[in-house]
């Protein structure tokens, strides 16, 4: 099992959020992993939260795909490649480029997910693919891309140290990017850091902070509005090198106060904190971004922010905080299906054609491929007939997940490749190729700070388990482009989109590693993590506190935002349904849910329902409640806390049919997205609940 015969500790990589921790795993003689955190590591220097410290339980060939299957019989690699390669050149061949997909995962290294792209958008010739960060993240790039004329991120962790004030809004950094929360933590106690959290539901987050504000669901862009209203009025913009100020605050000054359902006082403290604290950074998550409105609220706050000129200096910035490890390399390699590589953009004539000169493609996509719900939408009306899933299980994680599951059932030809035997999404697979897991896979990650990091190997690959790089490399070369998917070893991945971002950035991208073009291998394995742009005056550092921003005018670019409130409740749909993570599971439990130690902390899926809703239900804590809404019900059990605020239950999305009888929550949630980013909104599906007795 073990091929890499060594005690020595192997740096790598954390494969869970996107603070992107420096991890030691140090082989054990009878297997597995002994963890520690990385004390060089500049993203935690040493911490670990707890599903890091648990990853050495999570390794191993418990549960694994170790052999490639079709149709659930064993079958050979050379079999299983020759099939999907077949199916899908026999479906482009009968009806075009466009009736194939591929749907990825910000679990995939950048390598992984460089060479899917290559292959969807510059061979087969469709932008096709998409990601489960279109889940997470799509809201923050597409208000980036309107503000700043790209998809940058200005600032940097050490910021959230160098803050006077740190506002959180829909972020719980204590359970969802925990190393980060340290890191706050540790400031407030040296430093004094003024903590702010803006969320609906009291979080763990709230344990620290000065001022909590019990926001209405969706009212973000409304505070935001009300804020850079009230900084105009206070003089704060004058001079601002910006686009679109007055738009921007006619909309805000036709706010009204009483959306956001906060007290005048606490709306007053939080501005004051705001005003006084030049060095503020403003971090958001999912409860910004998961929103029928999300780009919006992401534009709101960096309105704010832009008009300030509070970004990319030290202490002060907007801060996205991504969800998934390789969220932010997927971005650079362009695996949402709107963008190109290296930050280019598909719409772009020029762009385009500097991709497909340098892959030497026989063709490129000409406008952005379907967005994730618009994929399974297209799967279910049978528009793509041949559907190729990789390291990620959409059959209990999107919205709608019983349609989900229905589309994947019917279509044509489904492809799963997959560290997992079972889970809701293999189990529909026509094809399952086995991929090899953390610990075993080696290539780069980026965090949130736009810092790459590697994942090495400490373990070989369990059973015939292969890379996914080179599971596509090996579908191409079988469908007829041999010479461009000719690599062996993932250096010479990571040396040819370090080459491509040469290119890019003669064409103004900002992504920028053209210096590691030529690394060999012996280079690649000796990376230490390191910030991009790797060259320039930007290097290593901040972006826009110089007040030059990638717009075509250069300056930084205010969006108007008129605050839309999420889908109302109804006498029959009386609840907004707010869901989300719970500290020690990741997903789908896939990895996480094997690890006895995490399943302590919360063993099954729940309901969080306020006393007063329980009350008025007729549910007792620890009862069963099943909740219905117009997609679906589940079944879940009672937790009875104030956390929650009336009318506002929360439930975690991490169980599925494979893990608890009526649990998988997305079924219960809907395919509303956004109409800018196409991100899911999430938070608030209006639901029904009632006392469960077992019919
Ligand atoms: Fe892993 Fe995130 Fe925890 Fe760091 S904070 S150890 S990256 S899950």
């Amino acid at each position: 099992m073990n091929m890499h015969a060594t005690t020595r500790p192997v740096r790598t990589t954390c494969p869970y959020c996107g603070v992107g921790c420096g991890v030691l795993a140090t082989p054990l003689p009878g297997g597995g992993l002994a963890i520690t955190g990385d004390l060089d590591h500049p993203a935690n220097f040493g911490r670990l939260c707890v599903k890091g410290t648990a990853l050495g339980d999570t390794v191993g060939p418990n549960g694994r795909l170790l052999v490639p299957r079709i149709d659930g019989r064993d079958t050979s690699w050379g079999e299983a490649l020759d099939l999907v390669a077949n199916r899908f050149s026999e479906t482009i061949d009968r009806h075009g480029p466009d009736s194939v997909a591929f749907y990825v995962s910000g679990q995939l290294l950048t390598e992984d997910y460089y060479v899917a792209n290559k292959l969807m958008k510059g061979f087969i010739g469709s932008a096709n693919i998409d990601t489960n960060s279109r889940l997470c993240m799509a809201s923050s790039v597409a208000g980036h891309r309107r503000a700043f004329g790209s998809d940058t991120v200005p600032g940097l962790y050490e910021d959230l140290e160098q803050a006077d004030c740190v506002m959180l809004v829909g972020s719980n950094l204590a359970w969802c990017h925990p190393v980060l929360f340290q890191r706050l933590t540790a400031a407030r106690e040296s430093r004094g850091t003024k903590v702010v959290v803006i969320d609906p539901r009291r979080t763990a987050t709230c344990d620290i902070a000065d001022l909590y504000l019990p926001i209405a669901p969706g009212a973000d862009a409304a505070l935001f509005n009300l804020l850079l209203s009230e900084v105009h009025r206070r003089g704060m913009t004058a001079g601002a090198p910006v686009e679109g100020l007055e738009d921007a605050l006619a909309a805000a000054q036709r706010g009204n106060p009483a959306i956001t359902g906060l007290p005048p006082d606490d709306l007053a403290r939080f501005i004051e904190i705001w005003c006084a604290n030049e060095r503020v950074v403003t971090v958001y998550s999912q409860g910004i971004n998961q929103s029928d409105s999300g780009t919006d609220k992401v534009n709101a706050i960096l309105n704010c922010h832009i008009a300030t000129g509070r970004i990319g200096r030290p202490g002060m910035g907007p801060f996205s905080v991504t969800g998934q490890p390789n969220a932010m390399g997927g971005r650079e390699v362009g695996g949402l299906a709107n963008m190109l590589a290296c930050h280019l953009d598909i719409d772009n004539p020029v762009h385009r054609e500097a991709v497909r000169q340098f892959w030497n493609a026989p063709r490129m996509p000409e406008a952005p491929g379907l967005k994730a719900l618009d994929m399974f939408r297209a799967v279910d009306e049978r528009r793509i007939k041949a559907l190729w899933i990789i390291g990620t299980n959409p059959a209990m994680s999107m919205p709608d997940a019983n349609r989900v599951c229905r589309a994947i059932a019917g279509c044509d030809f489904v492809v799963v490749s997959d560290i997992m035997a079972q889970t809701d999404t293999t189990r529909l697979a026509d094809v399952l190729l086995p991929a090899t897991g953390w610990g075993e896979k080696n290539g780069t990650v980026t965090n949130s700070e736009r810092r790459i990091s590697r994942q090495r190997p400490a373990l070989g690959p369990v059973g015939q388990a292969r890379d996914d790089w080179r599971i596509m490399a090996e579908v191409a070369q079988r469908m007829g482009w041999a010479d461009a998917f000719a690599w062996t070893h993932p250096s010479q991945i990571f040396a040819e989109h370090a080459a491509l971002s040469g290119i890019a950035g003669r064409l103004g991208s900002d992504f920028d590693i053209s210096d590691c073009a030529g690394w060999d291998r012996s280079q690649y394995d000796a990376m230490e993590p390191f910030l991009w742009p790797r060259a320039g005056a930007r290097q290593g550092g901040r972006f826009f506190g110089d007040n030059s921003y990638h717009t075509p005018s250069g300056r930084g670019r205010m969006v108007q935002v008129t605050p839309r409130l999420p889908p109302a409740t109804t006498p029959s749909a009386a609840f907004c349904l707010n869901t989300g993570r719970v500290r020690d599971q990741w997903h789908s439990m896939t990895r996480t849910g094997t690890s006895p130690r995490l399943s302590r902390h919360l063993a099954e899926p729940f309901l969080e329902l306020n006393p007063c809703d329980a009350e008025s239900l007729g549910v007792s804590p620890a009862s069963l409640a099943r909740v219905t809404t117009a997609r679906g019900e589940a079944i879940l059990r009672v937790l009875v806390t104030d956390r929650v605020a009336p009318g506002q239950p929360f439930a975690p999305i991490h169980w599925s049919d494979q893990t608890a009888s009526a649990g998988r929550v997305n079924a219960l949630t809907a395919p509303l997205v956004d109409p800018v980013s196409g991100q899911p909104a999430l938070k608030s599906t209006p639901a029904s609940i009632a006392p469960f007795a077992a019919r």
